[in-house]
């Protein structure tokens, strides 16, 4: 029996390392679902390629072109959130959730109230919905596999471990683009710079929130959200060689890691296969030839937003969802080139300065912040530029 795999946000780099790794695997994967957000002529081609079902564009105005372009194939072409919803929980075994940003959250949950496996790349959607969403798993039986590369590393330092054993958490960070620029360099950066990653190839908005440390902050929500660990139980080390993808320490002093060449094709083959391995062509690590593993604590005045993602963390309740949102509104505009790299930083902390919400009870609650914090960010932004 092959497994049957959903792919929502089947055009990005999570998607396209997804879909080599299933092209290669012919024999043991077939794909029912795919989406993008307004890429038709991609998704289009990846529907035919892969023989899915359904192919969902999330842009409703696009879903003629879509339909042109299937015409004559077995896929039903599908436009907005409800058809993506529908993508999250056809009758797949493994759902990979690798849409960007908060926009994936109403799949990712559909996915995950239905019981399914996630394999969770799409880290906005566990940071804006916490507790709701592995709340939700608990209730329905759901996995949470996680993609990200980090997390994936602490997932397998864990298993066969007890968790009352583990005594803290390591997550690593490249250091990104910026990791030995002065603050005066990195305040005139420019997006090809931000995006030019040293070691990982990966979508637009990633790799800014990588240059800002942001990423890494993202990644202590979702760290807290997966793994059930405080605040004070989590750190981060930036480690520039990105070989060891993150450490587990347990009470007894060791520390256990997982390390590998980075290539988001390890993890999500992990996701793939589990609770089996598979096999995949990311390149060997040759550790005589790497050498050096270097290791270094992260300076938080050159890069602010990993501070304020801790805090936000350590406040909770709306506070991630504040940040998060302002976050994707200004990585959105510093990219069209409307504002400068600290800007992203100072209309993120401004953002949860003013927030004045309520806890969250339910995921119309969650998007109800991230829209209003959107505006007002968008509001913020073009006071301070005017
Ligand atoms: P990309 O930008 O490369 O791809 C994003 C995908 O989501 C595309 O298929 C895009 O469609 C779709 N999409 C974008 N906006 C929407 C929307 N509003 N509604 C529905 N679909 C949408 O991102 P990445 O693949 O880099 O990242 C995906 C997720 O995985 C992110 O959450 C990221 O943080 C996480 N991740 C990524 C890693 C990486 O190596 N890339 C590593 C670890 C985590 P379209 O092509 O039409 O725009």
């Amino acid at each position: 029996m092959r497994r049957k795999i959903s792919i929502l946000g089947a055009t990005g780099s999570i998607g396209k390392s997804t879909l080599d790794l299933l092209g290669r695997n012919p024999e043991r994967f077939s794909v029912t679902s795919v989406t993008a957000a307004t890429n038709v002529d991609a998704l289009s081609e990846v529907a035919r390629r892969t023989g899915a079902r359904i192919a969902v564009i999330a842009d409703e105005n696009r879903l003629g072109a879509l339909r042109d372009r299937l015409a004559g194939s077995n896929c039903r072409a599908a436009a907005g959130e409800g058809a993506l919803v529908e993508a999250g929980t056809d009758d797949s075994d493994l759902v990979i959730a690798a849409i960007v940003g908060c926009a994936g959250l109403r799949p990712v949950m559909a996915a995950v109230d239905a019981g399914k496996t996630v394999a969770l790349a799409n880290k906005e959607a566990l940071v804006t919905a916490g507790a709701l969403m592995t709340d939700a798993a608990t209730t329905s039986g759901a996995t949470l596999l996680p993609v990200d590369s980090e997390h994936n590393a602490i997932f397998q330092c864990l298993a066969g471990n007890r968790s009352e054993d583990v005594s803290k958490i390591i997550l690593t960070a490249s250091g990104g683009p910026f990791r030995t620029s002065s603050a005066a360099t990195i305040a005139a950066a420019t997006p090809e710079q931000a995006v030019a990653h040293p070691k990982w190839s990966m979508g637009a908005k990633i790799s800014v929130d990588s240059a800002t440390l942001m990423n890494k902050g993202l990644e202590l929500i979702e760290a807290h959200y997966l793994f059930g660990l405080p605040s004070d139980r989590l750190d981060v080390v930036i480690h520039p060689q990105s070989v060891v993808h993150s450490m587990v320490e347990f009470v007894d002093g060791s520390i256990l890691a997982q390390l590998g060449s980075p290539d988001m094709r390890i993890p999500i083959a992990y996701a793939l296969a589990w609770p089996e391995r598979m096999a995949t062509p990311a390149e060997r690590l040759d550790l005589a030839t790497i050498a050096r593993l270097e290791f270094d604590a992260p300076d938080l005045d050159r890069f602010p937003a990993l501070r304020l993602a801790r805090e936000a963390l350590e406040t909770g309740g709306p506070a991630p969802i504040v940040l998060n949102a302002a976050n994707e509104v200004a990585v959105a505009s510093f990219l069209a080139g409307a504002i400068r790299f600290p800007d992203i930083s100072r209309l993120v902390a401004e953002a949860l300065s003013h927030a004045t919400f309520d806890i969250p009870h339910s995921i119309s609650d969650v998007l109800e912040i991230d829209r209003v914090t959107r505006a007002q960010t968008g509001a913020m932004m073009k006071a301070s530029c005017s």
